[in-house]
């Protein structure tokens, strides 16, 4: 595969790691051909952005796996007009692909270096539509609530109650929980006030560190 022409590797990813594996929803393959992945992954690792794999950057964390990052979506059942809350920034490429799909995205990060340099990266690319905050996600982000999405990028040992609480009635919150090893890709959605969990297999994911996740980083 010719090495920097990313416009052939982005389409060759969105066939062959997201179409091949079933993703389906039209808004998420769209945003898929669209998001310059290769932005949002620091120079070291810049050359395998459209691999089938999870890559650093810094500070201990990754930008998630193509494929993962389309299946979270798509299972938010996103039509365009939500208002949906993201945990987890990392390097503002899930950001990218909902901002290009729902009305209005905030996101939550507790690292700040990354939450600046995603903000950068998005703000140049010339998103409008997103709200950035660091802080601990697993508090959510009251003063905007409710929303009708919720996203959280790392692993949880349980669903946080303040982000149940936070999504609205309908609404659908995806969230890897399990321990530290490994994790189940959940759907939470609130019917009757509620909790109604599907579960989508088994995932890896880094952990959620704050008040109702993890208590610290190790
Ligand atoms: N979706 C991101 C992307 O596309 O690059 C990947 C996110 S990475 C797998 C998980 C992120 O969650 C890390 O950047 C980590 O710092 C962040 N994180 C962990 N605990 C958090 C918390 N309590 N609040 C907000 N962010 C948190």
């Amino acid at each position: 595969m010719k090495k920097g022409n990313w416009e052939y590797q982005r389409r060759k990813m969105v066939e062959i790691q997201l179409i091949g594996r079933g993703i389906r929803d039209k808004k998420v393959i769209s945003a898929f051909l669209k998001v310059p992945r290769h932005e949002f992954v620091p120079p070291p690792h810049r050359e395998d952005a459209y691999g089938d794999f999870p890559l650093p950057i810094g500070e201990g964390q990754t930008i998630s796996q193509p494929y993962m990052v389309a299946l979270m979506t798509e299972l938010l059942l996103l039509k365009g007009e939500e208002k949906v809350l993201e945990i987890g920034t990392g390097s503002g490429y899930q950001t990218a692909i909902l901002a290009e799909i729902a009305k209005s995205i905030y996101t939550v990060e507790r690292i700040a270096s990354l939450l600046e340099r995603a903000k950068e990266i998005l703000e140049f690319l010339g998103y409008k539509n997103i709200h950035f905050r660091v802080g601990d996600g697993t508090k959510g982000w009251e003063e905007n609530a409710p929303y009708d999405a919720i996203i959280v990028t790392a692993a949880s040992p349980e669903i946080p109650p303040p982000l149940f609480e936070q999504l609205k009635e309908g609404g659908r919150m995806v969230i890897p929980v399990g321990n530290r090893m490994g994790q189940d890709l959940i759907r939470v959605t609130k019917k009757d006030g509620k909790p109604k969990k599907e579960n989508f297999g088994p995932c890896i994911f880094v952990p959620l560190i704050g008040e109702y996740g993890w208590k610290n980083g190790n």
